[in-house]
């Protein structure tokens, strides 16, 4: 409250001289490509410490319930970028291609007057528009000696694809215009599957093993869905995956791995091959020994499984540790440089992702270890320390949020909301009980997740599987939180999901998605 008035008093004092206009700030937007809030110490994670994005928790705001719209990589970037859900912004599923004329935050703090810039993951098939720099990884990119396209020309970089992006993200930030504010996206491809960790973390994890998730052996009882699901743990790919050499699974199935038409021995080859003599014999070091203990253990059934678990795990979170330690340079950036106290530093992921929760890798699902996604805002002019935000927030509000702060106008048929007051005080009037989303991609693509819609509210989720044959799940995510029990035929329920259904119609006419 204080500092609201001293604001109104120096707006007092400056009124009809020139008008008040505030620092414009600096904006560093962070975000890896599926990292789980399982996998981040400020969320309590027991599986790794990840100190410099705890950082951000520790100096700023950690949203406690954060969530996107549409677990999957290319439609999530589309709403972040957008303001505007998948149905408006045209990109669905990872087919679609992002028509770049249409109006995004970077866009329109361009016009108001910022220096705008993105390296590292782009994954949105068209040239990157509305940045004064840009510097992507082609596609999904590659972990080692990614090729990236800068400004239109192909760059082939050697090393390793998190300090790489960093590498360029820290130039970026030192050649930008200096009378300028700047926004940066600096945008990891990892930890995205196929999980290829940096030499000098190789040996984390090694001698130990991770526990199993409790929900790793689910049995999918009254969930069609996702026993149909090709996204288990256990059917992952013995070479691309689990980074064996055909030789040391003889007689093995290669693991169906989520599609029946990716050449997977050819991508492994092909990946692998990327590797220069030096990240080879390194590389080698490693895995040998696993490869070895595979040939030797032979694992089959159960054993075979929660051995692909361990493979599975550790080297995701190896390659966190890299994304971690990474982050962990530009913030130190910003404190040598003096840019920390007006820069807003976000740090967000495309969305979450199962860390053998369900008995799977990979995302899709309206579940909530896949819904969630980490989001963390650090503004020391403007945050109070070591907030923690309970309201919903959704991937959908980060483009107003960024415009609000930076005082650019906020388009009206943006349909996320300016998170800047929850940011500022904790507090916004009227804001969301309920959110909704919506995944499409299938039959093609990966996974076969079948699509769906639904609303999460405080308490409650409801989904309908809308294709043939069609079907509804209900949770109660209070008694049970790890969604085994699909409450959607049990007569008591009835009330509570006519309420339910009422919201979740609200809402598709309210964003436009109705059938
Ligand atoms: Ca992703």
């Amino acid at each position: 409250m204080y500092k609201i008035i001293a604001l109104f008093a120096l707006a007092l004092t400056m009124a009809g001289s020139t008008p008040w206009v505030p620092e414009q700030p600096n904006i560093l937007f962070i975000m890896s490509d599926d990292h789980a809030q399982q996998a981040i110490s400020s969320y309590g994670s027991t599986l790794i410490e990840t100190p410099n994005i705890d950082r951000l928790a520790k100096e700023g705001a950690l949203f406690e319930n954060s969530f996107v719209t549409n677990s999957i990589c290319a439609p999530s970037r589309a709403v972040l970028l957008t303001g505007k859900y998948s149905h408006i912004n045209g990109v669905r599923d990872n087919r679609d291609t992002f028509d770049g004329s249409q109006p995004t935050f970077p866009k329109l703090l361009q016009q108001a007057g910022y220096h705008t810039a993105i390296v590292g993951k782009w994954h949105l098939k068209t040239a990157p528009t509305g940045f004064d720099y840009w510097n992507v990884l082609i596609g999904q990119g590659q972990y080692y000696n990614p090729r990236m396209i800068e400004m239109g020309d192909t760059v082939q970089y050697s090393g390793y694809a998190t300090t790489v992006t960093t590498d360029i993200a820290l130039k970026a930030l030192k050649n930008r215009p200096k009378d300028k504010p700047f926004c940066l996206l600096y945008q990891h491809k990892a930890p995205h599957r196929n999980f290829m960790p940096e030499p000098q973390y190789f040996s984390a994890y090694s001698e130990e093993d991770i526990p199993l998730p409790p929900t790793f052996y689910d049995d999918y009882k009254g969930r069609p869905a996702a026993e149909e699901a090709d996204m288990r743990v256990a059917d992952m790919y013995m070479g691309f995956d689990m980074k064996l050499s055909p030789k040391d699974y003889e007689g093995y199935p290669e693991g169906s791995g989520g599609n029946a038409d990716f050449d997977v021995s050819e991508s492994w080859r092909n990946t692998i091959g990327g590797l220069n003599d030096k990240q080879r014999k390194e590389w080698d070091e490693f895995y040998g020994p696993v490869r070895r203990e595979f040939r030797e253990k032979q694992p089959r059934g159960k054993a075979l499984t929660e051995w692909k678990f361990q493979r599975y795990i550790k080297d995701y979170l190896r390659c966190i540790l890299s994304v971690d330690a990474q982050i962990g340079r530009v913030l130190n950036y910003l404190d040598e440089s003096g840019l920390a106290e007006n820069t807003i530093v976000v740090y967000t992921s495309d969305q979450g992702f199962y860390l053998g929760e369900h008995g799977w890798y990979d995302k899709r699902f309206m579940y909530e270890e896949s819904l969630r996604t980490p989001l963390l805002v650090r503004f020391p002019k403007a945050i109070p320390a070591g907030s923690r935000i309970p309201q919903m927030a959704l991937n959908l509000d980060l483009a107003p949020t960024l415009l609000a702060f930076a005082g650019a106008p906020i388009p009206e048929d943006m349909q996320g909301r300016s998170m800047k007051p929850l940011l500022e005080n904790g507090k916004a009037r009227g804001w969301r009980k309920a959110l909704y989303y919506h995944y499409y991609e299938y039959p093609h693509g990966w996974h076969r997740v079948r699509p769906h819609y639904g609303i999460r509210t405080g308490r409650y989720k409801l989904i309908h599987f809308y294709n043939e044959p069609d079907y509804w799940e209900l949770y109660d995510l209070e008694k049970d939180p790890n969604e085994l029990n699909n409450l959607y035929e049990k007569p008591q329920y009835g009330k509570r999901i006519k309420k339910l259904k009422r919201q979740l119609e609200e809402l598709r006419v309210q964003y436009g998605d109705e059938a």
